[in-house]
């Protein structure tokens, strides 16, 4: 294993944290705050807040021969990016500059939107083209910000460093290829005293006897992978997620705002909280994190004097018995009843290829006899996998479900949790209830009208006496007085 990098610090700044010229200058003394340190910071940025949203809605009038639609949206962006431009650069050369390379890739991206329309079709691969507009924009707007600020900044473009297969809309890293380009084109920087800037969320694949690959994407919030995959592959010392709360909360703070902080979490937790819904970091953050135990720690851009949160392999043990609620929204349960000539084995291995031709993850399970009822939040791929199931059973679908889960690595051993979860939500419908594949979450579905009301049941029966060595109770204190 390489030895750790202890003096490189991977910041990445969520949509907020970059969503207009103040957010931006925020960001830019937070990172000067890390070189005071002596630290050698990376920064990773997502598109403007809500970007990605307009670049998507403008993919899709495009695919659907709505050219004007189209332009008009991306129209909006341009202003947007060149006001924030204006706003955060004040040296001639460096704005001409900066907004000779926003009309450039605005130019491009009005092509790409026009050719779309011309022929009425939107492919995964020109989506990925047409969405990574959003991250570039913002990588090369940040980096300028920072070196009117004399930061040293260098943009690098995220697509020669983020190598990955080319399953567009939600491409697999390729890590070995990525700590490579990491040690070819971004460690030079480091060592010259550079702060480089690059974009989260996209990536390339590169095609055999060619350089420049063709664009992909990581997923919605890749970004947080983005950083941590830089941060995985430099071997550096910390990886910071900066967003606009103080950190892990014991529950989105939209549903619960009195949610408290969660000072310290496992990587596990941290992991299955993300998988199982709640936004505050992309599911596959986590990974290339463990791989080399970096600390991740996920802070507030608007209130950087907040400890946030410290994502780590061995946090003390906590008395409360769950750490944070997460709730998955938008699943639809499939019961899949065996036709008759199926009911000897082998009928669950024929159900399970199903879903894993189409590539769709289940999140639960419940078996009887002769059926098998999954959960899957795979809407796009469902259509095809039930033309597949309709061949070999009975299918019936239930949508607009949701997933509550409660994520706590202290759950181990203790009896009789899951009678008080129940009786804290004894009015609402549980439909099916987690056999504990994993032993750190206990998860439940209910109807998605419900969600709020069960989160907010189950918010107050586990955190109205948090532990403090866990919890960042004064500030509940200090929530409560107001
Ligand atoms: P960014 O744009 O910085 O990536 P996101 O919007 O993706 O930010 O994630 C931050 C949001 O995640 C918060 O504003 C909050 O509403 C939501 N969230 C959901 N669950 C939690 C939780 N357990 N702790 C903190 N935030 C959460
Ligand atoms: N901009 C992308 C999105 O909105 C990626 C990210 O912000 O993490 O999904
Ligand atoms: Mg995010």
């Amino acid at each position: 294993m390489s030895t750790p990098r202890n003096h490189i610090v991977v910041m990445k700044f969520g949509g907020t944290s970059v969503e207009d010229a103040t957010a931006i200058l925020r960001t830019a003394s937070i990172v000067a705050g890390r070189l005071h340190k002596n630290l050698n910071p990376i920064v990773v940025v997502s598109a403007m807040s809500r970007v990605t949203d307009t670049l998507l809605a403008a993919a899709s009038f495009a695919g659907k021969n709505a050219r004007e639609d189209a332009l008009k949206l991306s129209d909006t962006l341009r202003t947007r990016h060149l006001n924030t431009a204006a706003d955060l650069v004040t040296q001639t050369d460096r704005l001409t500059a900066l907004h000779l390379a926003i009309h450039h890739d605005f130019d491009s991206l009005d092509d790409l939107l026009r050719g779309i329309s011309a022929v009425g079709e939107l492919t995964p691969r020109t989506e990925d083209n047409v969405v990574s507009f959003g991250e570039r924009l913002s990588s090369r707007m940040v980096a300028a910000a920072f070196a009117e600020r004399n930061i040293p900044s260098a943009h690098v473009d995220a697509r020669s460093v983020i190598l990955t297969d080319n399953h567009y809309g939600k491409a697999t890293p390729d890590e070995p290829a990525i700590e490579a380009a990491l040690a070819a084109h971004v460690l030079p920087l480091i060592d010259l005293g550079k702060v480089p800037v690059m974009g989260g969320f996209i990536g390339s694949h590169k095609v055999n006897g060619t350089d420049a690959g063709i664009t992909t994407t990581l997923g919605r919030g890749g970004s947080d992978y983005t950083g941590a995959l830089v941060g995985g592959g430099l071997h550096a010392g910390a990886i910071e997620i900066w967003t606009d709360v103080n950190g892990i909360m014991t529950t989105d703070p939209r549903i619960v705002p009195e949610a408290l902080r969660v000072k310290t979490i496992s990587f596990e937790e941290a992991a299955e909280l993300a998988y199982f819904g709640a936004k505050v970091l992309h599911p596959a953050t986590i990974l290339p994190a463990v791989q080399k135990n970096i600390p991740v720690f996920v802070l507030n851009s608007r209130n950087a004097a907040n400890e946030g949160t410290k994502i780590t392999a061995t946090p003390p043990p906590c008395a409360s018995p769950f750490k944070s609620i997460a709730a998955k929204k938008k699943l639809t349960i499939i019961d899949i009843v065996a036709s008759r000539m199926l009911l000897a084995h082998g009928f669950l291995a024929a159900v399970f290829a199903i879903f894993d031709k189409h590539h769709c993850a289940i999140d639960m399970v419940s078996t009887s006899e002769i059926s098998v009822s999954v959960t899957v939040d795979s809407r796009e791929a469902l259509p095809a996998i039930s033309a597949d199931l309709s061949k070999i059973a009975d299918v019936k679908y239930e949508s607009n479900k949701a997933l509550i889960c409660l994520v706590g690595e202290d759950i181990r051993g203790i009896s009789g949790i899951s009678g008080q979860v129940f009786s804290a939500v004894s009015h609402v419908n549980i439909r099916m209830i987690s056999q504990g594949a994993s032993e750190i979450n206990m998860s439940f579905m209910i109807n998605e009208e419900d969600v709020d009301e069960a989160i907010r049941s189950l918010h107050k029966k586990f955190f109205s006496s948090p532990d403090p060595t866990i919890f960042d109770t004064e500030a509940a204190q200090v929530l409560n007085k107001a």
